[in-house]
């Protein structure tokens, strides 16, 4: 039988990454089974030192290469990933616990932002505006800010990675990335494929480093004057961490942070619609989505009919290990989050809510190791503290509303501001949702759930969620510096403002 550890160590190979670790001080588990898979190296502080001193020289090569021969290396990296699919999805599967599907899904999305940052490549437009002065011409032009550290999550190993990467590549930056220390193989898969990228391309392979291990890794990114850009993806307490020491050294920083997302389903909405949109969003990926929908604002006059079905359709989600296909909900990634889950469950109920079903272990395979759940709905009273925080977990919080004013307070009413959606055939409502004093989020949905992104638009939040926008649409700006430019091509030396001076 063909065991978790020798599917990782083939699917390793094949995307061209190292299976030789020396030191083997980093030890990978997976949430599938709880079981160790492969002890690989994790980074000492002077590698970490090496590989930033490696990307700053490579930077300097890398920012002369013309943008379009930089997008030409995203297009091969992107070749290899729609190769290797299977193979990259497979390491996700194993390391985050999704079901193949999404693990796919993840894949895809890197293959999606590669075809965007091939295009973008030839598309780092600056303007040019009128000047007041007679012969000269105002511009601006974009430039790259130099190393790029990325430091991500460990619920979407590789996609938002991507995100960062191939824009901040085709940008001309280089790229130190300390992915989380839950996915390492991941990383190996995906930087072994982008490094085979760069060798096909024939340019430099230092442009992309891999630095392995916990938060002082991350942390030595954060605090290195050589890293221009420090993009970072996790917890509001990362974020609040990481943030001030950028500033502190007046670095710059892009922050993608927890999410608190909620949905509003109004009196007209299509219930059949809204059910579907809400369970996948609630309970898919077993709540270990930065866009998972955690709180449900729903009209009193329909609160009834929806709940019952949102419970009937929670019986039948099948709980277990993803590599069976027929599993939607796998595993929570360790212990400590199905802690958090149950003492968020009985924070809860003193707060006087209401279980309305799930929230128990489901022990797997008689296995202690692995941590799966049943989700959970909860109906809360108007008031409670609970719901104010992200719990990284399936529970979806149920609230009622009277008016439509109070459900947009109830729902703005929380730190984070990720994503949202309203579900409704009233078009003024939807509009008001999508409206200056609609949803204070990043993201607003008509009639879908709050998860489940397309690469196109900007990806990121407001508030707690830490104000960084990534991925599609112009979100490139964030990975380059704007300079000013006037060239005066008269024979005289007009000043602006009409000052006079000798
Ligand atoms: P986490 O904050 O525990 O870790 C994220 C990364 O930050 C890891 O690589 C970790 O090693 C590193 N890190 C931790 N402390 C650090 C520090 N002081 N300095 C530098 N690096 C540090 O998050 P997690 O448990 O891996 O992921 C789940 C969280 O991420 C959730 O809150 C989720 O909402 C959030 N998330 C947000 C987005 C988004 O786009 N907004 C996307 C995915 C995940």
């Amino acid at each position: 039988m063909t065991t978790l550890h020798d599917m990782a160590t083939a699917a390793l190979a094949a995307c061209g990454a190292t299976t030789e670790f020396t030191r083997g001080d980093l030890l990978s588990r997976t949430p599938l089974t709880g079981e160790n898979l492969l002890a690989v190296d994790a980074s000492t502080q002077e590698e970490t030192e090496a590989a930033i001193a490696h990307a700053a020289k490579a930077f300097r090569r890398w920012r002369e290469v013309p943008a379009p021969a930089r997008g030409a290396v995203v297009k091969r990296w992107g070749e290899l990933l729609r190769e290797h699919k299977r193979d990259l999805a497979t390491l996700v599967q194993i390391e985050a616990g999704k079901s193949m599907s999404e693990a796919e899904g993840e894949v895809q999305e890197m293959i999606d932002i590669c075809d965007f940052a091939v295009g973008q490549s030839r598309m780092l437009y600056g303007k040019t505006m009128p000047s007041e002065r007679p012969g000269h011409r105002l511009m601006e032009t974009w430039h790259p800010v130099g190393v790029v550290g990325v430091i991500s999550a460990f619920n979407f190993p590789v996609a938002v990675y991507s995100w960062n990467t191939a824009i901040a590549l085709v940008c001309g930056n280089t790229v130190v990335w300390k992915p989380s220390e839950m996915c390492v193989l991941s990383a190996l898969g995906a930087h072994g494929l982008l490094r085979r990228a760069v060798l096909d391309c024939d340019q430099d392979p230092e442009i992309h480093q891999l630095v392995l291990g916990a938060a002082e890794r991350g942390e030595q990114l954060v605090d290195d004057p050589r890293v221009a850009l420090v993009s970072a993806t996790g917890s509001t307490r990362m974020g609040r961490e990481v943030a001030p020491r950028v500033a502190a050294r007046f670095g710059r920083y892009l922050l993608e942070l927890g999410g608190n997302n909620a949905g509003i389903v109004t009196p007209s909405a299509r219930l059949d619609l809204a059910l579907r949109g809400i369970v996948f969003a609630a309970a898919g990926t077993a709540g270990q989505r930065c866009t998972t929908m955690r709180r449900l604002i729903v009209h009193e006059s329909v609160a009834e009919e929806l709940i019952g079905t949102i419970v009937e359709a929670y019986r039948s989600l099948t709980i277990g290990d993803p590599r069976d296909e027929s599993v939607l909900v796998g595993p929570l990634i360790n212990e400590a989050a199905m802690t958090a889950m149950q003492d968020a469950l009985r924070q809860a109920e003193a707060e006087g809510g209401e279980i309305l079903i799930g929230g128990e272990r489901v022990l797997v395979d008689a296995n202690e190791q692995s941590f799966y759940v049943e989700p959970a709905v909860v109906r809360m009273p108007a008031q409670s503290e609970v719901v104010r925080t992200e719990t990284f977990a399936p529970i979806l919080y149920v609230l009622t509303y009277t008016d439509f004013e109070e459900a947009l307070e109830m729902h703005n009413a929380v730190p984070q501001g990720l994503s949202s959606a309203i579900f409704t055939q009233d078009q003024a409502e939807a509009e008001l949702f999508l409206s200056a004093g609609g949803s204070d989020c990043g993201i607003a949905n008509v009639n879908i759930g709050t998860s489940g992104a397309e690469i196109g638009g900007a990806f990121g939040g407001e508030k707690d969620t830490g104000g960084g926008r990534e991925s599609g649409s112009d979100a490139w700006k964030a990975y380059m510096r704007r300079a000013t430019n006037t060239v005066n091509y008269g024979g005289e030396l007009p000043l602006a403002q009409g000052v006079k001076f000798l």
